[in-house]
């Protein structure tokens, strides 16, 4: 049932117009479509391995949950060389250290916030590569290991700076382990959101913050200088998130009114990404995170919009009973789900 897909941390609408505007531009052939390159190549990687996972996926190794760190010498290639191990001292790369971190981060609060042991439960050994490619404005999970470009300093820059990264495509693992649902309209749309909700709430678990302060945005803290103050996503205003000529224009509708049928996973994820926001704010963010997560426990492959919000619903009801959440949970959650037109 596991189907292994590479999703992209700067999904493929925004690739596209980064190369289209470079080459408006009269810039250097440059990294922007060179990504765009490299990205139709991984998306045939994906295809391969999606077909290839089907047969040989196996099930998942006891393990201790143990960092690997990978250089990978800007060669398009992985596991060029480990570089740190769980408990190593530092290293000389500063961002081989970020991802190190990050890593930790990440699996912290699966495991402190959520008690679950790694992306498969079981400990799996968490992969990271760095300076994968050449300038390489993008990172991804291949259902094996978290990839980070460098970026190429004009749209991005290395994406081990921030923690959204690999919170957002650690939890497409977890996915993969739980709900396993389909990349394609709603369930890939469902399947992008838990990544962005529980990767905003690595970010505010890492920095001790709660939703209220919060600035729920993906990905701001690796946009470049240039781009200061843009992010790829927004979770409390869909549609916002970023507004220049490199990158065009946030397309995510914030609501079922904007819905985009037969959207790439990342347009429609907003609405969801939306009701998660209105919950956590008026529950906390972890209360919010764990209705979420027994959801993701409790979805399936094909689940819709709708499906999402009565699982979410009687999960929030469950865990209000058992004193784990806030009494108002099930009408907080019903309440999200409504304002943006899902129920
Ligand atoms: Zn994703």
């Amino acid at each position: 049932m596991s189907r292994r897909h590479i999703c992209f941390f700067v999904p493929p609408h925004i690739v596209d117009h980064m190369a289209k505007a470079t080459a408006a531009d009269g810039l250097e052939p440059g990294a922007a479509q060179r990504t765009a390159v490299a990205s139709d190549k991984l998306r045939q990687q994906r295809r391969y391995a999606t077909n290839a996972s089907l047969a040989t996926l196996t099930p998942p190794q006891p393990g201790k949950a143990d960092r690997q760190v990978y250089d990978d010498k800007n060669q398009w290639d992985y596991d060029v060389q480990l570089v740190r191990g769980e408990g190593d001292q530092p290293v000389a790369g500063a961002n081989a250290n970020a991802a190190y971190d990050a890593l930790g981060a990440t699996r912290s609060f699966y495991k402190e916030v959520l008690g679950r042991d790694s992306i498969d439960n079981v400990g799996s050994t968490l992969v990271a590569d760095v300076n994968f490619g050449e300038l390489y404005d993008n990172a991804f999970w291949d259902g094996q290991r978290m990839v980070f470009g460098n970026g190429d300093n004009i749209i991005f820059k290395d994406f081990t700076g921030d923690v959204d990264v690999p919170g957002h495509e650690l939890t497409h693992g977890v996915t993969q382990y739980t709900a396993g649902l389909q990349y394609t309209d709603q369930p890939g749309a469902l399947n992008e959101a838990f990544s962005d909700i529980f990767g905003s709430c690595v970010d505010m678990y890492a920095n001790n913050r709660d939703a209220g302060e919060h600035n729920w945005l993906i990905g701001e803290d690796v946009m470049a200088d240039g781009l200061y103050g843009e992010a790829i996503r927004s979770m409390s205003h869909p549609g916002t998130a970023y507004d220049n000529s490199l990158m065009g224009h946030d397309p995510q509708p914030d609501s079922m009114a904007g819905y985009v049928p037969g959207g790439d996973p990342h347009l429609n994820s907003g609405i969801i990404n939306r009701t998660f926001y209105l919950t956590a704010l008026d529950l906390g963010a972890f209360p919010a995170a764990k209705i979420w997560y027994a959801a993701l426990q409790n979805l399936w492959p094909t689940a819709q919009f709708a499906d999402a919000a009565h699982v979410c619903g009687e999960m929030a009801r469950i865990l209000a009973r058992d004193g784990v959440v806030a009494r108002q949970a099930p009408q907080t959650v019903r309440a999200a789900f409504h304002e943006v037109g899902i129920v």
